[in-house]
């Protein structure tokens, strides 16, 4: 029986400490969440701003099914393409300063569609070895070449784009790198791409509301506008519901509408995310206090960890990797604050490389000062 193996491959993973298991969450997504029975105070969610629970988001979501019902009933070019989807991509095409964009039910399908619907056989794609697995999957199911550089290493990508002499060009990065909190060099990396006559694929799915003026994401953080940059990011980390848009020239996204797989091929997302999602919008442009007390927590937080044994990643966003190294060391430390309440999850391998294990300590701008002093409190008394 095929059994056999299966049980043996889960066994052997088992063995390096490298089970992958879910818990069941009882509570609404926050800062404190039941999790199988207990209360945790929470630093493992996406949610930067604290709006996946937000009252208004909820009432949007009420008037949206009132309105539209509760399914989409088709694909977007079949029959399920309603008002609500249209004028979000309206706003946030606007909200980005792009001139027009397309929603998608997640960002995973987001990136498989618009690398597969741009590039192709005889193209090549540069990407970052850290980028996301979203762009991984997508570089390979495109068929285009592939070329990987070391982790923002400007220099190697230059020299890659220079030995490549025919078919399209396209560089992907993640603008915040999902596992480590830092930045990719958007501007060198445009300036590269203005060079080699390449295109930029932007995904900003950590940026999305909490970088830039009003969380504009990251084109506006590093001040960047260009038509050959294409922006990707998602609506259900900062901005607290679900799906994902891609922002470009008009060209681009008909390009899309026409070629996209994952779009055309896949049921629109319900019509009241996107009415739940317009208030996002609105609560993102003008809660400005939330990414500001999400800078004090960030600075918080690293000046209260810098003496610990592990190495706290240098990181500006509400991703702190603190990282730890071994995996069941990693696993250790996580346990250990479980038990004090604290609930921060352990990244191992292979979502992030061998010996780099960590705990990826997310904030979130509902968290308060005082929790935030208390998993600082926590990691120093496992540190002894
Ligand atoms: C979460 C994430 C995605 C996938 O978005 P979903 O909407 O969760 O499918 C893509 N890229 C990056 C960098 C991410 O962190």
């Amino acid at each position: 029986m095929p059994f056999t193996q299966l049980h043996k491959e889960l066994d052997d993973r088992a063995a390096l400490g490298l089970l992958r298991r879910r818990r069941v969450l009882e509570s609404a997504q926050g800062v404190h969440i039941n999790v199988e029975g207990r209360r945790y105070l929470s630093f493992c969610s996406n949610d930067y701003l604290g709006l996946a629970n937000h009252p208004q988001l909820i009432a949007a979501l009420q008037q949206g099914a009132q309105q539209y019902g509760v399914g989409s009933g088709a694909s977007h070019l079949v029959s399920g393409h309603f008002a609500a989807h249209h004028e979000l991509e309206q706003a946030l095409a606007a909200f980005v300063g792009k001139p027009a964009a397309l929603t998608f039910s997640t960002g995973y399908l987001a990136n498989l569609g618009v690398v597969q619907a741009l590039v192709g056989r005889g193209d090549t794609v540069f990407a970052d070895k850290l980028n996301h697995a979203s762009l991984n999957e997508a570089m390979l199911l495109s068929r285009a070449e592939v070329k990987r550089y070391r982790h923002n290493d400007v220099a190697q990508l230059a020299q890659q784009l220079q030995e490549v002499k025919s078919g399209r060009k396209l560089v992907i990065t993640d603008a915040v790198f999902s596992m480590d909190g830092d930045l990719a060099p958007l501007p060198q990396l445009l300036a590269l791409c203005e060079q080699h006559d390449a295109w930029l694929l932007v995904d900003d799915a950590h940026g999305f509301g909490v970088l830039g003026e009003q969380g504009r994401g990251a084109l506006s953080y590093f001040n960047l506008a260009s038509p050959r940059i294409i922006y990707m990011a998602t609506l259900g980390k900062a901005a607290g519901v679900s799906g994902a848009f891609v922002a470009a020239e008009e060209v681009v996204i008909q390009t899309l509408l026409q070629n996209a797989r994952s779009y055309i091929y896949t049921t629109a997302s319900p019509p009241a995310l996107s009415v739940a999602l317009m208030a996002s919008l609105s609560l993102i442009r003008a809660e400005d206090w939330r990414r500001e007390h999400l800078l004090r927590l960030i600075a918080q937080l690293r000046a209260g960890l810098s003496d610990l044994p592990w190495t706290l990643l240098e990181s500006a966003t509400p991703i702190q990797p603190l990282q730890v190294g071994e995996n069941e060391a990693a696993l250790a430390l996580s346990e250990g604050l479980r038990a004090r309440g604290i609930w921060v999850p352990a990244i191992r391998p292979p979502t992030v490389p061998q010996g780099t294990a960590r705990l990826r300590i997310s904030l979130s701008a509902a968290h308060s000062e005082q929790d935030v002093a208390q998993l600082i409190e926590a990691l120093h008394e496992l540190a002894c």
